[in-house]
């Protein structure tokens, strides 16, 4: 019960999260301990998750009101509203991406296609990648396609900014226009890649977050 640990918290000043199973096991033990005298766990449980619902309440125990206030680690420490010690949450990770809406002069656009395995497994995409420390999102956007496609573009305007979450991490994709410049577009990591026509895109299957820069171009 969520009251009853709390309240062991409190009175043993329990300096770590109360999740962690050393703690849960010091917790019950601790329980046992104030439980020894009166022999009567029903009343006694009773008792702590009583206190623990009206009076050692989460976020503003009323100490001054408290029966045990004397017993009361915390309460002399004047940590009681630090514990129970919260567990710290993971930051989402996030990431940069930057990508190339890559044109040639008859106005076709070239797109890859992910490997059948792993994450948006054979969707269709705009290539690009994930930003690194040193670099610019357009200098990621020129590495990225030349890694990817052994290709030379020249980085032009930014045409969409768009923000998505996955259940891991987040990305922020940044799509420039580019201009394709050299070299025979050939997948290191993509199972294929095609020059298509503008108004043939929708007929790709691209990941939701890469169709928002289509609704942009078309
Ligand atoms: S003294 Fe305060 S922190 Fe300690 S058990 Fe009582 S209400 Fe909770």
């Amino acid at each position: 019960d969520g009251n009853v640990k709390r309240v062991l918290c409190r009175l043993y000043n329990v300096d770590e999260a109360p999740q962690k199973s050393a703690v849960e096991k010091a917790l019950w033990a601790f329980s046992e301990t104030l439980l020894e005298p009166t022999n009567d766990p029903w009343t006694h449980n009773q008792a702590i998750m009583e206190l623990g619902a009206t009076v050692c309440t989460p976020n503003k125990p009323k100490c001054e009101q408290c029966p045990v206030q004397s017993l009361c680690d915390a309460f002399s420490e004047g940590t009681q509203t630090e514990r129970p010690v919260k567990v710290a949450k993971k930051k989402t990770p996030h990431h940069h991406i930057g990508v190339g809406v890559i044109s040639r002069k008859d106005g076709r656009i070239l797109i890859q296609r992910r490997p059948p395995q792993g994450l948006l497994g054979g969707l269709w995409e705009f290539p690009g990648g994930k930003q690194e420390d040193h670099e610019t999102v357009e200098e990621t956007v020129k590495r990225e396609i030349t890694e990817e496609l052994e290709i030379e573009v020249e980085v032009g305007e930014l045409i969409a900014i768009v923000k998505h979450a996955y259940s891991h991490f987040k990305i922020t994709l940044h799509a420039y226009h580019c201009c394709y410049m050299s070299g025979d577009p050939t997948p290191r990591a993509a199972t294929d890649c095609r020059w298509v026509p503008l108004e043939q895109l929708e007929e790709y299957a691209f990941p939701k977050a890469n169709k928002r820069i289509l609704d942009v171009l078309t």
